[in-house]
């Protein structure tokens, strides 16, 4: 700890780059986030998946990446704290790909999210519903027959695999992504009871699981114009005493600190006052930034 209580956020751990679908090399967020007083970050692209896809790092890029990571790592020592990190998709099945190809790198954590729902019944490819208003469409009018709730439902069974999905994961990625449409295409109310039920049950396992759940702002910057999760589901959170940090899942260096104050407001609103952050290799709970 330094002598003088930090006053604005210095952490983050979701963030991309050229390796997947972000911008910028690794080196520029790392520069980004010194310029900012950052203490610790996480890098976390999108880790290789076993299908054709236009979002993840390609498998023969993985080695480059846990180099570059480890190669930053030591070159910042010192200046601010790096951990090697990816998201994951949780897609039933993928486990045993997973542990091949990323364990044996050593990961310092992975963000686990859910990108994917069941399998797209024209190709038998894993359907990416978040990929775009037409695709999300096309699977919920054609497989889904319209029913969001089902699709909803079955978004949500996945996500309360997220904490066991594989070892090393110690972040829930931006937990209630199924409402990223509804604004452009309105499907359901988060009033909605059943809704309520689905987001209850899902908390209650991370609860149990101990795993952080992280507020994620990309959603305000999204038509959805909300952060990922909403603000009642966060208030959940911490009635269920739900490990909570702030990231920015950031695509571009300039985005290294996005709606921070705002992301520090809400948690605040609902009664946190710390947030979990990555110290000397471990996650522990610290005083919110004033
Ligand atoms: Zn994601
Ligand atoms: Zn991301």
């Amino acid at each position: 700890m330094g002598s003088t209580a930090p006053t604005q956020l210095t952490t983050n751990y979701h963030m991309h780059s050229r390796f997947c679908d972000g911008q910028g090399e690794i080196a520029e967020y790392v520069q980004q986030a010194v310029a900012l007083g950052f203490t610790s970050i996480g890098i976390s692209s999108h880790a290789p998946v076993p299908f054709p896809n236009t979002y993840a790092m390609l498998p023969d890029q993985l080695a480059d990446y846990v180099a570059e990571v480890r190669r930053l790592q030591a070159e910042y020592a010192g200046q601010i704290a790096i951990a090697l990190g990816a998201e994951i998709d949780v897609i039933p099945g993928l486990q045993d790909y997973y542990t091949a190809t990323l364990l044996p790198h050593d990961f310092d954590y992975f963000i686990g999210s859910v990108h994917f729902v069941g399998n797209d019944p024209h190709n038998g490819l894993p359907w990416e519903f978040d990929a775009g208003l037409d695709n999300f469409l096309r699977g919920l009018n054609d497989w889904y027959e319209g029913d969001f709730r089902r699709l909803a439902e079955d978004y949500y069974a996945l996500a309360r695999l997220v904490p066991h999905f594989l070892p090393g994961v110690a972040i829930v990625g931006h937990m209630d992504r199924i409402k990223k449409y509804n604004t452009v295409y309105p499907c359901f109310s988060e009033d909605d009871a059943w809704y309520r039920d689905a987001v209850e049950a899902t908390l209650r396992t991370y609860a149990d699981a101990h795993i952080i759940v992280e507020l994620n702002t990309a959603g305000w910057r999204q038509p959805i114009a909300e952060a990922y999760p909403s603000p009642w589901i966060v208030a959940r959170c911490f009635a269920l005493g739900i490990r909570m940090t702030i990231d920015t899942d950031a695509h571009h260096p300039t985005y290294l600190a996005a709606d921070h104050p705002r992301a520090l407001a809400l948690l605040r609103a609902v009664g946190y006052r710390d947030l979990w952050v990555r110290r000397a290799d471990t996650w522990l709970a610290e005083p919110l930034p004033e």
